[in-house]
This record gives C-alpha cells, structure tokens and sequence, in this order.
C-alpha cells in the first residue's frame, strides 16, 4: 500500500445513490476517507449487505481500508397520511392525534405515531415538524389531542418527521427496524454502531446488551441530537466507545445560536473521557448542489479541526450530493492547512488515572522533546493509542500496531493514530524491529529517525512496562 500524508483528523462519508457505484467508491477510498457510514434511516438490509461487500472489495482490490459505520435510525415521531399536501397560515389551529380520534369541524387533524405524546407535552411546549421547516406552539393536551396553533408556516407533507424539544420522549431506544437491521450489521461484522437519539447511558447499554448477546465487538457511537443527549452528555460519553455531535437534530433540538457551545463542550468532554468525537452534518452543504464551498463552511471545517474532533463527516454531500469526491478532497485539503498550522503542544491537561497514563503522557513529552518524533505502540485492544490520541500531541504520529483487523479498523476513528496490522511477536523485541521495518517500507520514516517505543521489555521472567527512544534502522 502506497504511503498516504499523514493526517491528524479523520474523514467519515455517507455512502448513497450518488457514491455506490464501485468506480465512485474507489475514487473516495484512494482521496482517503477513513470510515464508510450507511445511513440506516433510508437503507433496508439487502442494500446494506449489497454495500457491505461492494466497499470491502474496493479495499482489497487497491489495498486500501476503511471501517464500516451502521448509523440505526431509532426512535422517529412522524405525522400521517395526508389524501393531498396542506398549506398552512400563521395562526391556524392544528390538532395533532396521538390515538385514532375525529377532526373536529374547522380544525385540521393529522395523526402522530407517538402515542404517548398528549401525555408528554402541556400548554406553551413546541412542536417542530418537517425539520423545523414548520413550527407550532401546544395550546392545550389530552391523551388523545393535542392542539397547537401555527407559528412558523409552510406546506406540510404526509408523513414528515417531528421533534419536540424540550420534553423527554419517552420511545424505545430501538425499534424493532433497528434490531433488524443490527443483526444485519452484526452479521456481515460491521465495525461501529452508532445509535440515533442517545438520551441517557441507559440507551448506550441497551445497544450494549444487544452486541454482546450476538458476540460482536463492534463499538457504540452514541449520537447527541437531543437536549436529554446534552443534559446528559458526560454519562453517555462514558458509557459509549465513541460520540458524534449530530448537528442535524440538535440544531432543530436545541436554539441555533447554543449548537456551537454544545458542540465545543460535546468534543472537549470526549478528550476528557478519551473516547473519539465526530463532529457531522451541513459541513460542505452547499456543495451538494455546487461545486465550490461557501467561506463559512471552510471556517466551519477549519473550527472542528481547531477543536481537535477526531473526525468530521459529510452527509448528504455524498449520499445524494453532485459533487462527493470534490467534498472529500476539499475536507481534507482544508483539514491538512488547519493541522500543518498548528504549533507544538499537548493536552497537558487530560486527567491521568493509572501509572500507564503517566508512561504515555512521558512517552508524549519525549517524542515532543526528540522534535516531533512519531510514537510507536503496540496494541490488543486499541486502548493505548486511545490514551496516546487523547493527549493530541500535534506534531507526533501514533504509529499503532496491531494484529487484530477489528481492532485496526476502530483505531480508524482516533485523532492522530495511523494503524497498521501486522502479526505481533510473543518477543516484543521483534516486534519492534518488525514495527520499524514496517515503517520503513512504506515510507513513513527513514533510517536514523528518532523515534518513541511503548512496548514491554522482556526482564529474565518478569514483562515490564517501558517507553524507549530509539533511532530507526
Ligand atoms: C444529524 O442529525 O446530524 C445526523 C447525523 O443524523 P441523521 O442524519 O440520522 O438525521
């Protein structure tokens, strides 16, 4: 495999009509997207496995990787069925049925699937439906209605999706479409799961449940677009493998103008815990339709690589969008500037829990102090590159090794981490040399290059802990 410019942040893409074609998804493998999501809320299971084995043939034929990401849909409020699209006025009455009832003579009356929602939401709450396109304020709640008058107006549509901030809705985490379709995941060993509307660490365990019931080890990426998500953000992080700040919904969810801080605290609470953040959805927008970015997207980028989030997604800009490879480079082109900018440093501030963390801040300091050496480790479970990653030392490559290909594909997410799969010798001094000879030949460093080794040590019968510093050769 032909060496790739080493990158700080990672780059997740939406796969769609407009990138599923073997000859798109092999222009956006070699552009270097590191991490394929299917969008589960517009994929059934066939096109999914379709998919599935279509990416992974385009790794192997230009020896390239990428991890899968299965984003369930989860809980959804809709409205109904409507015989034709209504438009509606600022001020008109609307009853909303969360159980089968009758219209009242004048009143328009659609139903919800949320039975619960009379019960849920009281006078004064609002109602957002059609992504926010049409807002509506609750006048009064039954079991069986619940009124609002038109706020915002426009033209609402059968079965258009409905978010209520503000109130605790109380739906299943999974539907049974979302157990479906994670068996479908499970099966063809899909490498993280994220789940839609994670309100509490109680939903992160569910889906914890579930995976480990089916024996998969893939990760939870728990998806924060609600104000329950935020309110209980720090909880579902540690419960979670993994974050993303779904932009979408919480920009519906919560007032516009609090999406930047949530998702400042989002990221900086993932560093603190150690567990990597994307940071997804309306990015490069306007380039679903165009080919140029607009200046407030570049900043948009430039700030999520500036916050140090492990990855930044594209949505719609490769699913359905005219221009996805154009996405793609322009992601990174704009990422690469941000990073090269930056200056030495490190998170001197990560909380340290274990003498191990206090090798790798050590390891950290030295391969800064060496300057900008890269760090080697090796790894069985992904958890010290995690550690190594979350100290976002700028200008020092994680070089992990390991010989277990899930465990390969998660570090595919982590900020600053460049993985490699390779067998790992029961001698960890061969596998040091096995490391370096690795690098080597792809090119990532040359002889003579000062370099930083978390490894054990073999000491007549004891393996001890150590961080070297060696020249490559
Ligand atoms: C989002 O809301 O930003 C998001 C990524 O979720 P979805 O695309 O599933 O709505």
């Amino acid at each position: 495999m032909p060496k790739e410019a080493y990158r700080l942040t990672k780059v997740v893409f939406t796969l769609g009509p407009a990138t599923e074609d073997e000859a798109m998804l092999e222009k956006l493998i070699l552009a270097g997207v590191d991490v394929c999501r299917l969008n589960m809320a517009h994929a059934d299971g066939a096109w999914t496995r379709t998919m599935i084995r279509r990416v992974r043939e385009v790794c192997r034929r230009t020896k390239r990787h990428i991890a899968l990401l299965m984003d369930v849909k989860g809980p959804e409020i809709r409205t109904g069925d409507l015989k034709a699209p209504v438009d509606l006025t600022a001020g008109q009455l609307i009853d909303l049925l969360p159980e089968p009832g009758r219209a009242e003579r004048g009143v328009l009356a659609v139903s919800v699937n949320y039975p619960m929602m009379g019960r849920d939401v009281s006078a004064g709450n609002l109602v957002l439906v059609d992504s926010g396109l049409i807002r509506l304020e609750v006048i009064s709640s039954s079991p069986s209605r619940v009124r609002c008058r038109v706020i915002v107006p426009a033209k609402l549509h059968s079965r258009r999706h409905v978010n209520l901030p503000g109130t605790r809705v109380r739906l299943p985490a999974l539907t049974a479409k979302d157990r479906a379709d994670i068996a479908v995941g499970v099966e063809e060993q899909v490498d993280f799961f994220a789940l839609s509307f994670s309100r509490e660490a109680d939903d992160v365990d569910i889906l914890r449940r579930l995976l480990s019931g089916l024996k998969s080890t893939a990760r939870i990426v728990a998806k924060i677009e609600d104000q329950s998500g935020m309110a209980n953000l720090d909880e579902i992080v540690v419960a979670a493998d993994a974050v993303m700040v779904a932009r979408g919904d919480l920009g519906i969810e919560v007032p516009m103008e609090d999406l930047p801080l949530f998702q400042k605290k989002a990221v900086e609470s993932c560093i603190r815990h150690r567990k990597p953040v994307i940071v997804a959805t309306h990015l490069l927008e306007s380039m679903i339709e165009s080919p140029v970015p607009t200046r407030a997207e570049v900043s948009d980028i430039a700030g999520a690589v500036w916050s140090t989030a492990d990855a930044i997604m594209l949505s719609g800009e490769t699913a359905t969008g005219r221009y996805p490879l154009e996405c793609v480079q322009f992601m990174k082109r704009v990422a690469g500037r941000i990073e090269g900018s930056a200056t030495k440093g490190y998170n001197a501030d990560l909380p340290l829990k274990t003498h191990k963390d206090r090798l790798l801040r050590s390891a950290v300091v030295l391969a800064q102090e060496l300057g900008d050496a890269g760090i080697v480790v090796f790894t069985r479970s992904g958890l010290l590159p995690q550690t190594l990653s979350a100290f976002r030392a700028r200008r020092c490559p994680i070089y992990a090794f390991t010989d277990d290909p899930q465990v390969f594909r998660h570090m595919l997410l982590m900020w600053g981490v460049e993985p490699f799969l390779m067998d790992i010798k029961r001698d960890p001094e061969e596998s040091v040399r096995d490391a370096f000879a690795y690098l080597l030949r792809r090119e990532w460093v040359k002889p003579g290059d000062w370099m930083v080794v978390v490894t054990n040590v073999l000491a007549g019968e004891k393996t001890i802990d150590s961080i070297q510093m060696r020249p490559v050769e």
